[in-house]
């Protein structure tokens, strides 16, 4: 069995380390690039969203790498995502190509399945190394979160241009040749170090933008057109609402992003007080967190014809009126080019910087008023 699953950010490398585990040999795809891109839409239907587009292409790539078997999670809820792997396993077998196709089903779905799921994909494994393996990846997954989230706060404010992305690839490198938990403890503060050493100006004015929407296109790279390092190069300090590990993680604390499920909920209800599928509640709390922490805008990413995030997009002007924020919504199929997107981002920038330079002219206005 050789396996292979799509591009999400770091997962990549939680899968490769649970297989290593597994004993199961693990075949990434390449990284999604616009060949990536261009498979899943010449085999797709076109009024498919995104992600399913690019990780059909990503399938395609992992098995003209010498994949067997195809990984997917599985879902629930109003949104297409419970019925990609079906779709996928169709389209890649219309194309004549011979695999076998495992889907995930997400474990509140039903634990006999998700057990008999694992035991597939193991083969060699125990119940009880299975639960092992999956606990101390998960672990490990985590830590990555927390270097993805380092970098973000170190980008911002590096002396040294690219000083963060050495220090990230370091880490990663240090992580990665952990296996043990006792290694996996030590690589923890080791990569810790690393990010922490980034040298650092000290900045009092810089500008914090906080990163909503619908989870893929926030954690691929390729399909934000790495926006959240682009902000970075530019010195602004950057929060993304939602890591890996929160989303697959049962605990609903959101350990790394650090907002817990409820708070979210709470602060979303008087605009939305329902499940939409998707990130769409997500996106409105997390948008109104933003705004009552002071950040300086609020920037939304998400697929054209994404139901759960279109819902998201058509509250959020009634949270911009009612927090004063500027909030700036990406729509992203297939046509949009990176240039526009980064015209639209320079335009965002300027706005938000402009506006804080005169609310603390004004702020100044008052203080000499109450000195004279
Ligand atoms: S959340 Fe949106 S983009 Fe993601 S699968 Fe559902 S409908 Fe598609």
């Amino acid at each position: 069995m050789k396996i292979t699953s799509p591009h999400m950010g770091n997962i990549y490398l939680l899968l490769g380390d649970l297989f290593k585990r597994f004993e199961v040999e693990y075949i990434p795809p390449p990284p999604t690039t616009n060949r990536t891109l261009q498979l899943g839409i010449r085999y797709s239907p076109e009024f498919a969203c995104l992600p399913l587009k690019v990780t059909v292409g990503n399938f395609i790539e992992g098995i003209e790498r010498g994949a067997d078997t195809l990984v997917m999670a599985g879902g629930v809820g109003p949104c297409r995502f419970g019925y990609y792997a079906e779709v996928q396993k169709r389209i890649i077998g219309s194309l004549g190509y011979n695999f076998n196709m495992i889907t995930v089903e997400p474990i509140g779905a039903g634990l006999v399945n998700f057990v008999k799921t694992f035991k597939k994909l193991a083969p060699k494994s125990s119940i009880k190394e299975i639960y092992k393996s999956i606990k101390t990846s998960f672990i490990k997954a985590q830590v990555f979160d927390f270097v993805e989230k380092k970098a973000f706060e170190a980008r911002a404010f590096e002396i040294k241009k690219g000083a963060t992305n050495v220090a990230v690839k370091h880490a990663t490198e240090i992580l990665n040749s952990a296996f043990t938990p006792t290694e996996l403890g030590e690589a923890k503060a080791e990569a810790f170090r690393i990010m922490n050493a980034v040298e650092k100006k000290e900045e009092e004015d810089y500008l914090k933008i906080g990163i909503v929407g619908e989870f893929f296109i926030l954690l691929e790279p390729f399909c934000n057109f790495d926006m959240c390092e682009w902000l970075g190069n530019r010195g602004v300090l950057v929060e993304r609402s939602v890591y890996l590990t929160d989303w697959i993680g049962s605990s609903k604390e959101n350990p790394v992003a650090g907002i817990g499920e409820e708070e979210i909920k709470k602060a979303a209800k008087p605009y939305l007080s329902h499940f939409v599928g998707g990130e769409g509640l997500p996106t409105i709390g997390n948008s109104v967190k933003f705004a009552q922490r002071g950040f300086d805008g609020v920037i939304q990413l998400f697929p054209f014809t994404c139901m759960p995030d279109t819902i998201a997009k058509s509250i959020l002007p009634k949270i911009s009126r009612d927090f004063d924020i500027p909030i700036l919504s990406f729509v992203i199929d297939e046509q949009t080019a990176k240039a526009g997107v980064i015209t639209r981002l320079e335009a965002f920038l300027d706005l938000i910087r402009a506006r804080k330079n005169s609310r603390f002219k004004a702020k100044e206005k008052v203080v000499e008023t109450v000195n004279c």
